[in-house]
């Protein structure tokens, strides 16, 4: 394998065409998928050398892959981060870096307005193993601060919020992780590096569901932790080595072929989704219309301080309730009605009874996710024929 180039002096897009790349001495120019399980070493004194650590290299591929490592590498450079571990899923890289860092007696806050599958993770899992977990306003930091207690290690968050876009003021809650010795983990799964870069505000830890922009077709399920420190960095290795969650080196490959045009992909679902966010806004039926791209967001200058574009999911609620959300679900002809986020196709859900179904109606309430709401993940067929659609299912 050739020497890693010094990536420090690239821009954003250059690193993520060519952050990474390792090509082997077959010159090949597009990095090649490496599925094999193990991996071959010259003695067995060698063997022993990668076993105990004193050489570098692969060994199985369920520690390292090279496929694998050039997604991490890319990722890495593209959040500014000291290191990055792929995961299997969004939830398995939530659950590592959750069992990684905490144990029994730690407290956990997060913000309640987080990823459904998440929210039970929290609320019903984590508690079985002695972590105990309080849920705040992702919006309030207030509400962070009076949460923090002599146990607290770590705070989690997601901005923006999933399904209304509510901004978390991330200079401001890592400094409340920093002051009472905890750390702060957010989910960048709907900004992507390309509109957003926490480790720049003060984020200890990045979490992605690459499931969604950073593949952007809706091809593969896999995620990511990174850190910006590299003692962090064999905690958490050593936890999804020895658990298992590895990523698979063809959703790798596909991943990293999604960066190297997410900044592109980022800048057309942005313009779609002010369009179709400045749409709605105009529809007497619709009450309320989520979107930080709105001049009338609660957040919007915080979101223009943080972001640099304002993400591509949209939610709105309409007059009547399920009924009336449904119907205008299922008026529609070319949105597709499914819970994935993050394609090329625009995606259409009910989140009160599909990704926040299994949450309690106490937080769901609390987190917004009202019957009568509605979330658009804007994908990137032209504006008009997404907003024809809407108005099909408005009629
Ligand atoms: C989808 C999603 C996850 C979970 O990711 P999976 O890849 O589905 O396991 C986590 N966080 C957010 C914000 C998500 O949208």
């Amino acid at each position: 394998m050739a020497e890693q180039k010094d990536i420090s002096d690239w821009a954003f897009n250059t690193r993520a065409v060519r952050a990474g790349l390792a090509p082997t001495n077959e010159g090949e120019h597009s990095t090649p998928i490496f599925t094999t399980s193990s991996f071959l070493f010259d003695s067995a004194e060698q063997a022993e050398a990668r076993f105990s650590g004193d050489e570098p290299g692969n060994i199985y591929s369920r520690f390292t892959n090279p496929s694998v490592r050039v997604f991490e590498d890319r990722l890495t450079a593209l959040e500014n981060g000291a290191w990055c571990q792929g995961t299997a899923s969004g939830m398995a890289a939530v659950t590592g870096l959750c069992l990684a860092v905490l144990q029994q007696g730690d407290h956990l806050v997060a913000s309640r307005s987080i990823f459904g599958t998440i929210n039970v993770l929290f609320d019903s899992i984590l508690p079985r193993y002695g972590i105990e977990v309080s849920f705040v306003d992702l919006a309030d930091v207030a509400d962070w601060q009076a949460a923090i207690k002599d146990n607290t290690k770590l705070l989690f968050l997601e901005t923006p919020s999933n399904p209304q876009t509510a901004i978390g003021d991330l200079r401001a809650i890592a400094d409340i992780a920093h002051q009472a010795g905890a750390e702060l983990a957010v989910d960048n799964c709907f900004c992507t590096p390309a509109l957003q870069r926490p480790f720049e505000f003060g984020a200890d830890y990045v979490i992605h569901s690459a499931t969604k922009y950073l593949d952007g077709q809706g091809r593969c399920i896999g995620g990511a932790i990174l850190g910006n420190k590299p003692e962090q960095e064999e905690t958490i290795r050593k936890f999804v080595r020895t658990t298992g969650p590895t990523m698979s080196p063809f959703n790798a490959w596909v991943f990293t072929k999604g960066l190297e045009i997410l900044s592109l992909r980022m800048k057309g679902h942005c313009e779609n989704a002010q369009k179709v966010a400045e749409f709605l806004n105009t529809q007497p039926n619709v009450k309320q219309v989520f979107y930080p791209g709105l001049s009338s967001h609660p957040q919007h200058e915080l979101a223009k301080s943080q972001q640099s574009g304002f993400g591509a999911i949209v939610s709105f609620e309409v007059e009547g309730g399920r009924e009336a959300a449904w119907k205008i679900i299922n008026n529609t002809s070319m949105l597709s009605i499914t819970a994935n986020l993050g394609d090329t196709r625009t995606t259409i859900t009910h989140p009160a009874t599909t990704t926040h179904g299994r949450v309690s109606d106490e937080e769901k309430a609390k987190a917004g996710v009202t019957e009568g709401l509605i979330r658009i993940a804007v994908g990137l067929e032209d504006a008009d024929d997404i907003i024809a659609d809407i108005v099909r299912g408005l009629a």
